[in-house]
């Protein structure tokens, strides 16, 4: 079963709030879509980046006059309103249809929607709201079968008594945002390497932000889904931001490439003037585990030498500054993790 929510009478400033509701609703609790009268590009927008963020196919489409909508619906109209017809009494009766529109009004809804409508529904007849008749409606339909759904995305809210548990798919991340596969692999190599490094520093007493190396690892590349010049740091920044990621995984994203960029030298690439040098422990890890990294894993004097000949002296020097500095931290060589993790 096909299910719309057609919201009639929206008015863009007055309505904002409770329209995103109604769209929101419609999506969690199991309709396909939302069309709205009136156009408004902004509630699109906002629906639309929650559905990036937490999945599903739910599509929304504003500026869509209803005399042709309902025309052209071949399903049925179910229209609710509170002088409808009791929804115990004929929620039955519409779950056998293939396809449904559910019309809900903002303002008054002119008199022919009543006579147009295959159902006139009310949940109870008492005057309420469009969200609340929505979600109960839907809920009804599918008999509670919203409940089960996974929306499979990139942000899943996990059930927690107290406190908040959000977890983040990140390949799922790479991979819609079109990350080609051969980032994707490489994304996770650099995780794998990063992630043993950071166990290292920390079994030597050294406080490490695991997640935050785990996500930054993964993400680090996530601007190579529009570009693979330099600029892929600023893109990627602007994607994680999309994602509402903090500060903390965005600035191991910026500050990943090379061995760092000094601001002098980010001004000749084009990048807006800052400094691009990895700073904390764990952007250092990560930044390291991607020079560390290649088709293969490398030593760094492999590195070394493919920075000798692309990037210069300086960068060399920096590179095994790095490299030294982890290394002690590690209390261990980090040749010594790559070599291992070549086997
Ligand atoms: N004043 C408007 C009218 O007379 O049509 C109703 C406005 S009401 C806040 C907005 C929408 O909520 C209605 O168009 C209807 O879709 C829905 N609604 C409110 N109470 C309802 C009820 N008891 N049963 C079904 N829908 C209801």
């Amino acid at each position: 079963m096909v299910v719309v929510v057609y919201r009639y009478g929206h008015r863009i400033e007055r309505d904002k709030r409770i329209t995103t509701h109604v769209a929101l609703s419609a999506r969690a609790f199991g309709a396909d879509g939302i069309v709205i009268d009136r156009e408004d590009k902004k509630i699109e927008e906002n629906v639309r980046k929650v559905v990036d963020r937490f999945g599903g196919d739910f599509f929304i489409e504003s500026g869509v006059g209803w005399e042709k909508y309902f025309k052209e619906w071949k399903g049925k109209i179910i229209h609710l309103t509170m002088y409808g017809e009791k929804i115990e009494d004929v929620i039955d009766e519409i779950r056998k249809n293939k396809d449904v529109l559910i019309v809900v009004g903002a303002e008054k809804v002119p008199p022919e929607f009543y006579e147009i409508a295959d159902y006139n529904v009310a949940i109870g007849n008492q005057p309420h709201s469009e969200v609340a008749s929505l979600a109960i409606f839907l809920h009804f339909l599918n008999e509670g079968e919203w409940m089960k759904k996974d929306f499979d995305g990139v942000l899943k809210i996990l059930p927690a008594r107290k406190g908040k548990n959000v977890v983040y798919d990140y390949a799922k991340m790479l991979e819609k945002e079109g990350c080609s596969k051969e980032v994707i692999k490489h994304c996770i190599k650099v995780r794998n390497l990063a992630l043993e490094i950071a166990k290292k520093i920390k079994e030597n007493g050294v406080k490490v932000d695991m997640e935050a190396v785990e996500a930054g690892s993964l993400l680090h590349d996530l601007g190579r889904a529009k570009t693979h010049g330099i600029m892929h740091i600023i893109e990627g920044v602007k994607i994680a931001k999309k994602y509402g990621l903090p500060k903390k995984i965005t600035d191991i994203i910026k500050h990943h490439a090379g061995a760092g960029i000094d601001m002098e030298e980010a001004i000749k690439l084009g990048l807006p003037a800052e400094n691009y040098n990895p700073i904390t422990i764990e952007e250092m890890i990560v930044s390291h585990a991607d020079n560390l990294t290649g088709n293969e894993y490398r030593k760094i004097e492999e590195t070394a030498k493919i920075f000798e000949k692309k990037i210069g002296r300086e960068a060399v020097k920096k590179l095994i500054s790095i490299h030294e500095k982890l290394s002690e931290m590690a209390g261990i060589d980090i040749n010594k993790i790559v070599e291992k993790m070549k086997d």
